[in-house]
């Protein structure tokens, strides 16, 4: 039984490709406050996983709810609750970055939109780009404005593959800071990452998956005691997942 506090409650996920079984009966929590990693060697399931739980990919069986919403049969409720922030931006030719904030604005209904849009692009040192097109921005800054229209509506859930590509070492910070400043708001945060340096400063609880299952999760302190005294994310990971990784 997850936490009543729980945001996010993924019970027994299992995804096929055909026979290819990607991710292997997983139950895990993430709960209001909280920055969770999730943490895996290339093809471990990372982005099956979090595409599933931002409902872009029906799971093969098991339950995800969010906000006590249930993902298959509460769809819409649920997927209000969240934001997705792939790892490859994906934006509209056509649309400046004043239109794709304006478009997710009435997507999601969000009042005040143009402050909080502003207030967002000055978070994100996007402001002067909003009568750009995405052909006109570079790969980190279209990156960006996925995570600003994302946390336009304040998400209850933020689920984040791989946000720091291609984010300069200014943004990195930012990022971080915007990531952590949403928990302690009160969302509930999803990162994926194998920057394992950026994992061990901003999450509070780690999940390691290799072939579709837990192998280890726990808080970071616990985790790293796995591999004895002042062991780093890294020392536990390399010993957990040896051997599990694409041939
Ligand atoms: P990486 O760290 O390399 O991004 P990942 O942990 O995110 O990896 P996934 O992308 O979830 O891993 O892939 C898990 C497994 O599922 C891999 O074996 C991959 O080849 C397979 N897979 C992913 N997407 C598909 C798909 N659309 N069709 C078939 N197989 C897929």
């Amino acid at each position: 039984m997850e936490p009543p506090e729980a945001v996010l409650a993924v019970h027994d996920l299992r995804k096929a490709y055909r026979e290819l079984v990607a991710v292997d009966g997983l139950t895990f929590h993430v709960n209001a406050g909280e920055v969770f990693g999730l943490v895996g060697p290339n093809g471990a399931g990372k982005t099956t996983t979090l595409r599933s739980i931002a409902g872009i990919l029906p799971p093969t069986s098991g339950r995800i709810s969010v906000d006590g919403h249930d993902l298959e049969t509460d769809a819409v409720e649920a997927k209000r609750r969240l934001a997705f922030m792939p790892d490859e931006p994906r934006l509209f030719d056509y649309l400046t970055v004043r239109d794709h904030l304006a478009f997710a604005a009435r997507l999601y209904d969000v009042k005040d939109a143009e402050e909080k849009g502003r207030v967002l692009l000055e978070e994100l040192a996007l402001t002067g780009k909003e009568d750009a097109l995405p052909a006109e921005l570079s790969r980190g800054m279209k990156q960006k404005l996925v995570i600003a229209c994302g946390l336009l509506h304040t998400p209850r859930l933020l689920v984040f593959d791989e946000p720091l590509t291609g984010i300069d070492p200014g943004g990195i910070r930012r990022m971080k800071q915007t990531i952590v400043k949403r928990a302690q708001e009160g969302a509930a945060v999803i990162v994926s990452s194998h920057l394992l340096p950026l994992v061990e400063e901003i999450c509070h609880r780690v999940l390691i998956l290799a072939k579709g299952k837990s192998v280890l999760t726990g808080t970071l302190d616990e985790v790293r005691r796995f591999a004895g005294e002042s062991a780093s994310l890294e020392d536990v990971f390399l010993k957990v997942t040896e051997g599990t990784g694409p041939e």
